[in-house]
């Protein structure tokens, strides 16, 4: 018997629930269970996957409000958020997989345009990794380990998923509810634990990895798979800014701000981590977004009323804390918020406003580099849009930026200058709900793709098969090599590859020769 993992509600310390820890040999004894049943996994017809992710959905939908209530106990956050952000984008991603998925997993044939093959066909068969290791985070308990594993069995793999200790329950109900709708035990197991468990899962013998976590630790699983060269796909951290510039609309641009910096108490990996906005704005925007911070209502997040949850643990407490000081020491003020409410709490850290930051402050503060995963919005003031970019592309994350501005042409064109996977113009966050767009980030918020097609070619590889008829299977650069041939394609060359008029002409010559030899 592992030992026992308390889950505990962030607001109250209080109990939640518990579940048992998975050692070393549990994890490899799951891996290795979910291969034996993949050989018949992957034989299930696609149609049949499809009426299991539609079961799933009824299933989750008939227990949206117990299921949003366990994120809501797990982590912290609003029920308004959990039904948004959790169920919401759970649901959007089995709806896309059952609607595009099967088109997807086709096989695709093509004719060759190499006049040598041209009687032969081309197909690519998708086909599963295998096994696949999901590794998952709190912050999003039960959508972030959803856009993994729906898509990884799907594609007929065999899933082992580790959730975060900090959110087993809502991980376990995920899994129960797939099993309930007809997916195999021995194709999808949980086990649970902290950084060993992930660790082990990581070493076994998995043909694939889907994590979502920090930087440092999707690093680290990073090198574990590049020694086996199994394929990994990083979603990791981010310090997203908001590039305010001097059209913007400035009311959507202070309620952006507002909601992309406090949403989930700032614990998302794309939340507005920092705002640079145009000098002309900057006093506007900064008393716009101290009074949005300070009219929050902090709380339980089961309370109705409630628009911020408190932070997941101490650790999130001590790090915003030391992030807040530091920037104060350096000469930023504090315009809302700045400590703990302790009436509420312990890990009820109040909407933060930074303001006074400038250019050369920035690369030395914590708060403008690292991410800060809390609820903290820095401001720092830009001359142009130029200096905007500057200081946007300023940290090695690339998770997502906002652009805000009356002008949608000009957002694009400073869009494709942002060195970031998501870039949305005049509003932040949201993309990760729409699961048929790519969630992709660049530098070191991560590698590789999920959701929409991108996700789910993720989790499969692809076979090529070529079919040559046995009847005309000669090939031209068989042994021994034809002196006339050689002749032929120096003097068609140009024809066929160079422009030149008579493409068809030469190919029917070669297609004489073949039929000749
Ligand atoms: P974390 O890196 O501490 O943990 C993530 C998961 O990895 C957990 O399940 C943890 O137990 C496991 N783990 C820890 N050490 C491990 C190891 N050595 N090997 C294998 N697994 C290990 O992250 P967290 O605190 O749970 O989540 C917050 C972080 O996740 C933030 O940085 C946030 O930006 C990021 N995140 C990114 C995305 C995205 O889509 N890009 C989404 C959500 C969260």
């Amino acid at each position: 018997m592992g030992r026992l993992l308390r889950s505990t509600d962030p607001a109250t310390g209080e109990e939640v629930g518990s579940v048992q820890e998975a050692g070393p040999s549990q994890v490899r004894d799951a891996v290795e269970a979910a291969r034996a049943a993949q050989a018949d996994w992957r034989e299930v017809p696609v149609q049949e996957r499809v009426a299991l992710l539609a079961r799933f959905r009824a299933l989750l939908l008939a227990e949206a409000d117990r299921v949003a209530e366990l994120v809501t106990r797990e982590s912290g956050k609003p029920l308004a958020e959990s039904l948004m952000a959790d169920l919401l984008p759970a649901l959007d991603q089995a709806r896309f997989l059952e609607k595009r998925g099967p088109a997807l997993l086709r096989p695709r044939g093509f004719r060759l345009r190499n006049p040598l093959v041209a009687d032969r066909t081309s197909e690519v068969h998708h086909e599963p990794l295998g096994v696949v290791g999901v590794v998952s985070p709190w912050n999003y308990p039960l959508s972030i380990p959803a856009s993994a594993v729906l898509p990884a069995l799907f594609a007929g793999n065999g899933v082992v998923v580790k959730p975060s200790p900090l959110t087993p329950l809502v991980a376990e109900r995920l899994v129960s509810l797939l099993w309930q709708a007809g997916v195999p035990r021995d194709m999808l197991w949980i086990v649970h634990g902290g950084a060993a468990t992930g660790k082990a899962l990581v070493e076994a013998d998995v043909d694939g990895v889907l994590f979502t976590g920090s930087v440092a630790t999707g690093k680290a699983v990073a090198a574990t798979c590049a020694g086996r060269l199994t394929p990994a796909m990083l979603e990791l951290g981010g310090k997203d800014p908001m590039l305010v510039l001097d059209d913007a609309p400035l009311d959507l641009a202070v309620r952006g701000g507002v909601w992309g910096a406090f949403t989930n108490a700032g614990q998302t990996c794309a939340s507005v981590e920092r705002a640079l906005v145009d000098t002309t704005l900057h006093d506007r925007f900064l008393a716009g977004v101290g009074e949005g911070a300070r009219s929050l209502r902090l709380g339980h997040g089961l309370d109705p009323g409630t628009d911020m949850g408190p932070l997941i643990d101490d650790g999130a407490v001590k790090r915003v804390r030391q992030q807040v000081r530091q920037a104060e020491k350096a000469g930023a003020t504090v315009e809302a918020g700045g400590a703990v409410r302790e009436e509420l709490g312990p890990r009820f850290w109040a909407p933060t406003v930074l303001s006074g930051i400038d250019a050369d402050m920035a690369p030395s503060l914590a708060v403008m580099q690292e991410e800060t995963f809390g609820p903290v919005l820095p401001v720092q003031a830009v001359p142009d849009e130029e200096r905007a970019v500057a200081e946007a592309n300023r940290t090695e994350f690339g998770l997502s930026a906002s652009v805000w501005t009356g002008d949608v042409a000009r957002g694009r064109a400073v869009a494709r200058r942002i060195r970031a996977g998501t870039v949305t113009i005049n509003d932040c966050i949201y993309t990760y709900g729409a699961t048929e767009t790519p969630w992709v980030g660049w530098g070191d918020s991560g590698l590789g793709v999920s959701h929409g097609p991108w996700g789910l070619a993720e989790v499969l590889r692809l076979r090529h098969v070529n079919v040559a008829r046995p009847g005309r299977a000669r090939s031209p650069w068989y042994y021994p090599y034809d002196q006339d041939l050689g002749r032929l394609l120096r003097e068609g060359l140009p024809f066929l590859y160079g422009g030149a008029r008579g493409k068809r002409k030469v190919a029917k010559v070669l297609a004489a020769w073949r039929r000749r030899t």
